[in-house]
């Protein structure tokens, strides 16, 4: 079977955030499972000069220019880049202009890729046609539309969503540039409250729509974490699934990873943690040392942490940040730094990631709403006690320390709801309870470690879906 993988993002290409390590990390997986996958990415100019790859196909105009398909095997991954210069050929991330404003064509930029996704199997453009089109988030989202309704091509469009609050939207005076029709315009099409929604016609016309954890597909059908989408997903509830995200075990295995003193048991943190302190100037100390590698956005909840520190750090535990994001937050940090048991760094370091999930003894992860999270499967695989919001993956991914888990020996870390600052300073005057009771410590450390996190039995639940929707009739 063989897949067209269409997204924004891929690491180790170019990432922002969960979305990239899944896109990257999927291909390999679902090799071992008999399909193969190509993947599509925009031809941002880091990506072009770093693959080049061969020109295989070539649009004179393709939403306001000319532009090139490059095919390219880059980290193992195969690779179809869209070289359109007049949309991908600029200083600056991914979605924003170095300034951090978004690009303000994002629609059209993410349009042609999913335009280019549709044509692809169309036009033979590259001599390669997919049995089935796996799209990821709002950027690829109009995939479907593009091919179903524009092209009539039967191939079937999976539509993965790693967050429902990137809606994709765009006024519609821009229908037309994007190649949009105006009858499809509606309730039942694309239509958003008077906006256009490049997600929604991804739920709308996509075969099935899976999102990264069973949990977080259940609340989506809530309004409280819908995005305001949570009646068309009802609507497709038939063809949705939840699938967990896995993590790359070789990147992130604690016995082999170059960026920390490697080891193999929870006792080799001592060092990590002793190496930690000193990267982050934090001075010895009683309490359990937490670490949080996040986006600082209201999404993550660390507002709710600041509230909280004093409940860790009155019990001699520690803060050791990094994230960037919402410049209020970075400021929040700051200042929160101002206690010498409190240690942030603002920026996107992936050695610093490594060196803090390695040292800490636990990882925070208040999130409001969480599809999956990866950061807290870093933490088990590393002995890195995650303390959790009961939420989406993290829900599925944790098992708590309640009196019966502890009794049975599997508990895994903490959760904690309502997702409030007292929830989570209760959570954390627990953690602190527990660290003090080195043997229930060391047996939540074990469980951690042995937790499986990879990727084995959500590829096989991916390629299963997809052969199913392959089959289909
Ligand atoms: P999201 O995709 O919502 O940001 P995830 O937990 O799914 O959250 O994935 C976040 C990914 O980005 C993880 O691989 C995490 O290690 C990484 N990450 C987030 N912030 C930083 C940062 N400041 N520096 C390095 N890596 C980061």
């Amino acid at each position: 079977m063989q897949v067209l993988s269409v997204a924004s993002e891929c690491a180790p290409l170019v990432k922002t955030g969960g979305l990239a390590d899944v896109v990257g990390a999927l291909p390999e997986a679902l090799a071992a499972e008999g399909v193969g996958v190509r993947t599509l990415l925009p031809g941002y100019p880091d990506v072009i000069t770093k693959a080049k790859g061969k020109v295989v196909h070539k649009w004179q105009d393709l939403f306001g220019g000319p532009a090139r398909l490059r095919e390219a095997k880059v980290a193992g991954l195969d690779l179809y880049l869209l070289d359109a210069p007049h949309l991908f050929d600029r200083e600056g991330g991914p979605y924003s202009a170095p300034g951090g404003l978004d690009w303000p064509d994002n629609a059209e930029r993410f349009a042609a890729l999913s335009y280019a996704a549709a044509m692809l199997g169309d036009e033979h453009a590259a001599g390669w046609e997919p049995d089935l089109i796996h799209c990821h988030d709002w950027q690829a989202a109009l995939t479907p539309y593009y091919l179903k309704v524009l092209r009539h091509r039967p191939t079937p469009v999976l539509m993965t969503i790693h967050n429902m609050a990137f809606l994709g939207l765009a006024p519609p005076d821009r229908l037309d540039a994007l190649q949009l029709r105006e009858t499809d315009f509606t309730r039942d099409g694309f239509e958003f409250w008077g906006q256009i929604s490049m997600l929604k016609a991804g739920l709308v016309w996509a075969d099935h729509i899976s999102t990264v954890s069973p949990t977080y597909a259940a609340e989506l059908l809530r309004e409280e974490f819908g995005a305001g989408l949570h009646g068309v997903i009802q609507s497709r509830r038939a063809d949705l699934s939840g699938i967990l995200n896995g993590i790359d075990e070789d990147v992130w295995n604690p016995a082999t990873d170059p960026h920390i003193q490697a080891y193999k048991t929870a006792k080799g943190k001592a060092r990590n943690r002793a190496k930690l302190r000193k990267i982050m100037g934090l001075p010895e100390a009683e309490g359990p040392l937490c670490v949080v590698v996040s986006r600082l956005s209201h999404q993550k909840g660390l507002d709710l942490l600041l509230d909280a520190l004093p409940a860790l750090t009155s019990r001699g535990g520690q803060l050791a940040l990094l994230g960037s994001g919402d410049p209020a937050l970075e400021r929040a940090f700051h200042a929160a730094a101002a206690d010498l048991n409190v240690a942030v760094r603002i920026g996107y370091d992936e050695v610093l990631a490594h060196q803090l999930i390695a040292g800490g003894d636990a990882i925070l992860i208040p999130s409001r709403f969480e599809p999956c999270g990866l950061t807290q499967l870093y933490g088990l695989r590393y002995g890195t006690i995650p303390v959790v919001a009961l939420t989406g993956g993290l829900a599925d991914t944790v098992i708590t320390a309640s009196p019966a888990a502890l009794a049975r020996g599997v508990a895994t870390g903490l959760q904690f709801h309502p997702v409030t600052a007292d929830a989570l300073a209760l959570a954390l005057d627990r953690l602190c309870n527990l660290f003090q009771s080195p043997d229930i410590w060391a047996q939540l450390q074990k469980n951690a470690m042995a937790q499986p996190v990879g990727w084995g039995p959500s590829a096989r639940a991916y390629a299963d879906l997809m052969k199913r929707l392959m089959n289909a009739p």
